[in-house]
């Protein structure tokens, strides 16, 4: 993690300013093209990038629950947990006994249409278990271009943080 990185916030590229400084660790976006990295000098490589991982987690937080209030009474089922999960080779899941779905935060940096699509996904697996005929209908009943941002998730496999 060096300036000049490039990194994607919710689809939008950014350049990375790495700044050295003493005090919080801190990420500012002061315009459209540019993300701020304050750390601490000497700060490693792993930390500097849990940073930016906290950030998008935040933002996980600020965004999901609101997700959850407009898309839970719509598909007319509500979970009673979500959370944020390393996964290697899923964008989400869902535990259908527990009524908990988890979210990759891999998510923060694709369009939030993908992430809001991921979590459409996961409530409807509450109506359905598989991804059926069944499944499919409930999708394009409630997210007409779900395929679109399936297949924007699935053009870059997923990468380590
Ligand atoms: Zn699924």
């Amino acid at each position: 993690m060096v300036s000049g990185e490039t990194h994607y916030i919710f689809g939008k590229r950014y350049g990375l300013e790495f700044i050295e400084r003493r005090g919080k660790h801190e990420l500012k976006i002061p315009n459209s093209r540019i993300v701020q990295l304050f750390v601490n000098p000497g700060t490693s490589r792993d930390n500097r990038a849990q940073v930016l991982a906290e950030w998008y987690r935040q933002k996980f937080h600020d965004i999901i629950p609101q997700l959850l209030n407009k898309w839970q009474p719509i598909i007319g089922e509500n979970v009673t947990d979500w959370g944020i999960k390393k996964m290697r080779t899923k964008w989400g899941s869902c535990n259908i006994t527990q009524r908990r779905i988890w979210l990759n935060l891999e998510l923060a940096k694709k369009p939030i249409e993908c992430l809001e699509y991921v979590v459409v996904h996961e409530l409807v697996h509450l109506l359905e278990r598989y991804h059926n005929h069944r499944f499919q209908a409930y999708m394009d009943e409630y997210l007409p271009p779900w395929r679109q941002y399936r297949d924007i998730l699935n053009r870059e496999p997923l990468e380590d943080f």
